[in-house]
């Protein structure tokens, strides 16, 4: 889901720019209050301890990992199927003196591992991927969450011996969240609901990419804010030579899509509305009873976004109520902005560059949360170190090929490196944590307050009731 464009402005549009004006002004000064730019040549300079952590990384890459990377992504499976990966997974985190918990949140194939001789505060968390995507000649690993598994296992069992062994405070989470690619449901979301990410002071993921990038600080999302809903149509069947004995559902999901065109002119120009038809009858002879359509509800911000899904759900019962059929609508899940922080964004960038990463894009891409939800990279700060790891982009066979070869090798390993790097200073410097902390809970409150400034520019035009 991930992708990072070149030029990566934080609004998307004039009326986000403009609500948005005090509130970059303030994060500006945020931003320049913490020095981040001295803070990472600090932390990134010699340290004898990190590279040792840093060492250990890489050698369960080298030694174990990347095969365990390898057949990950030549066993694909699809979200919420990754049996046989998860097993493979939490087998090596239980090897490595994790105890783990499987089915967290009532998802069968998401699970939590702990460290056995975890020690206080600060807790440190590992997100890994391992769904495939969905292809036509079946599942395929296009987007190497293949191994993130592997990566981020590495990172977290290189941190948990160092902390085990120095003695030193922190503990060592790994949250296994299945699913990525896809909705219903949310996983991530879920899980946070279920209180798994409870207590995390950062959280660190891996993700593909064809450039090796980091995110600016601020609030965002690399694909617009979204809404998913299911629209189910019940009718009534009969035959169709006597189509006036039943109530026809398809003719209501037809109506569906012609309503919604209908009105696109009356919608800012920045919504995406695209939706298919799952269920559309099953034989010429008989009036349709039931019809589904799936739709994925798109917006750059998530206020003017209920707009939009207003707009959706009335041109549905419209339909319904033309053809004498009823209307279901499930909103079923949604991804939205996430908090993005400059402290572990510009020190993860660092590390990556001093790892020998390749592809490097200098600039820093758009704000945008570790996770694809927006649901825990609002409450937990925490960073998607993406090395390049392929010369294709995202959702490609090619990227799937890249998977087994150098280039993904390479990128893997520096991610693993890097994670591991950046858990070190988290749990060895108290400034360090403080500054990430400050850093959060300012954009994430200046996130509330661009909110508010964006409802005072939506508003909703006052309809009189006709004379
Ligand atoms: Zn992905």
């Amino acid at each position: 889901m991930l992708s990072v464009p070149a030029v990566a402005p934080a609004q998307d549009t004039p009326t986000e720019r403009e609500a948005a004006r005090e509130v970059l002004k303030k994060m500006d000064a945020l931003e320049k209050s913490l020095d981040v730019p001295a803070l990472v040549a600090r932390l990134a300079g010699p340290n004898a301890a990190r590279d040792q952590v840093v060492a250990r990384a890489k050698q369960l890459m080298d030694t174990e990992l990347l095969a365990l990377a390898d057949d990950i992504a030549t066993h694909p499976e699809i979200g919420f199927e990754e049996k046989r990966s998860v097993q493979k997974l939490t087998d090596y985190l239980r090897k490595h003196d994790f105890s783990v918990e499987l089915g967290t949140g009532g998802l069968s194939t998401a699970f939590i591992a702990k460290f056995r001789r975890n020690n206080g505060s600060p807790t440190l968390g590992v997100i890994l991927e391992y769904d495939a995507l969905r292809g036509t000649k079946g599942p395929f690993h296009g987007d190497q969450h293949s191994a993130q598994g592997p990566v981020g296992m590495a990172a977290a069992i290189a941190m948990a011996e160092y902390l085990d062994r120095t003695r030193a405070p922190g503990s060592v989470v790994v949250y296994g969240t299945p699913g990525e690619e896809m909705m219903p449901p949310n996983a991530k979301t879920v899980m946070h609901e279920a209180h798994a990410f409870d207590g995390a002071d950062v959280i660190v993921r891996s993700h593909a990419s064809s450039q090796t990038s980091r995110p600016a600080h601020g609030f965002g999302t690399c694909c617009l804010n979204i809404v998913g809903a299911k629209y189910t149509f019940s009718g009534a069947p009969t035959h169709q030579m006597t189509p006036w004995n039943g109530r026809n559902a398809l003719e209501a999901v037809i109506h569906f899509f012609e309503n919604i065109d209908g009105v696109r002119a009356s919608i800012r120009p920045e919504a995406r509305i695209q939706g298919i038809i799952t269920e559309g009858g099953s034989a010429p002879n008989v009036v349709p009873d039931r019809t589904v359509a799936d739709f994925y509800i798109r917006y750059p911000d998530e206020v003017y976004l209920q707009q939009v899904v207003e707009f959706v759900d009335n041109a549905a019962k419209a339909a319904a109520l033309a053809t004498g059929t009823k209307v279901k609508i499930d909103h079923y899940g949604k991804d939205l902005d996430g908090v993005s922080v400059a402290t572990l964004g510009e020190l993860g960038f660092a590390y990556m560059k001093q790892f020998g990463a390749t592809g490097v894009n200098p600039e820093p891409g758009k704000p945008q949360g570790f996770e694809e939800t927006g649901s825990v990279s609002r409450d937990i700060p925490g960073i998607g170190i993406t090395a390049q790891s392929s010369t294709w982009s995202n959702h490609t066979y090619e990227m799937d090929a890249d998977n087994l070869k150098e280039i993904g090798h390479k990128g893997f390993t520096i991610d693993a490196e890097a994670m591991a790097a950046m858990l070190f200073d988290f749990a060895t410097h108290e400034d360090y944590r403080a500054a990430v902390k400050k850093e959060f809970d300012g954009i994430k409150a200046l996130f509330g307050e661009y909110q508010t400034a964006l409802k005072k520019v939506y508003i909703v035009p006052n309809v009189p009731d006709p004379q």
